[in-house]
């Protein structure tokens, strides 16, 4: 790899990445820690948080308060990243600091995440929310050289933001979808998002493992469940 530009490799790494990310927000953070919708086999959890740790930096124990909050005050000025309220862009660029915002209360998140068990990464002396990410980097500095590094980082990091954006903040702006329901169907960006752009759907029944209730609605992260279901390594919860 040489020069400043980025190379095939960077792109493509960087969309793995992202997707690897996008999938563990869906499938361990979403469905299974703060819907329960889904149980996961050990490894399977592991594999994602330390995924979550590598590439994320998020603390699910935060991550799930947060959701609660979402759903409990969607649409209000009390939802941590609403778009109505913080604007598209705030909720887009800035809203892991939201979350952490709205959780800067232990005792809140103790609360409203107390089934969510403290695990390997929280254990840790230190490094539990960068101390991954920087570990991540210098293994791409390393193998790639920094300029590489930088854009295998930056490309994932829009990738992950751009899904942020689509979900939580298109998906909660007035439209054509909202009349008489929470969120907005997404289609067109389901299979960039693991599926949870059908935001519409999962507010409508927030405990369904699958998304998608109709047909051309594509939801890949029910199609990942069902696969880990298949080879025993997932137990959906609800359906419905
Ligand atoms: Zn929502
Ligand atoms: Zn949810």
């Amino acid at each position: 790899m040489n020069g400043w530009l980025p190379s095939a490799t960077d792109v493509i790494l960087s969309v793995i990445l992202s997707q690897i990310v996008i999938y563990g927000q869906s499938v361990y953070l979403h469905r299974c820690l703060a819907h329960h919708s889904v149980t996961l086999h050990p490894a399977v959890r592991f594999l994602f948080r330390l995924s979550i740790w590598l590439l994320l930096g998020s603390n699910p124990r935060e991550w799930v308060a947060a959701h609660r909050l979402h759903h409990r005050h969607a649409d209000t000025e009390e939802d941590p990243h609403s778009p109505l309220f913080e604007g598209l862009w705030v909720v887009t660029f800035r809203g892991s600091k939201l979350n952490r915002v709205a959780c800067s209360d232990p005792a809140l998140v103790d609360r409203l995440a107390k089934d969510v068990p403290r695990d390997f990464v929280d254990r840790m002396p230190f490094g539990q929310r960068y101390g991954g990410i920087a570990l991540t980097l210098i293994v791409f500095a390393t193998w790639a050289g920094p300029v590489h590094m930088l854009w295998i980082y930056l490309l994932a990091f829009a990738q992950i933001l751009a899904g942020v954006g689509i979900v939580n903040g298109l998906g909660h702006l007035p439209g054509p979808q909202v009349s008489g329901h929470i969120g907005r169907n997404l289609r067109s960006f389901a299979l960039l998002t693991a599926g949870e752009s059908l935001h519409a759907n999962h507010h409508a029944s927030p405990a369904n493992a699958r998304l998608a209730a109709r047909r051309w609605e594509f939801d890949p992260g029910w199609w990942l469940i069902f696969m880990l279901r298949h080879c025993k390594l997932a137990e959906v919860r609800r359906l419905r």
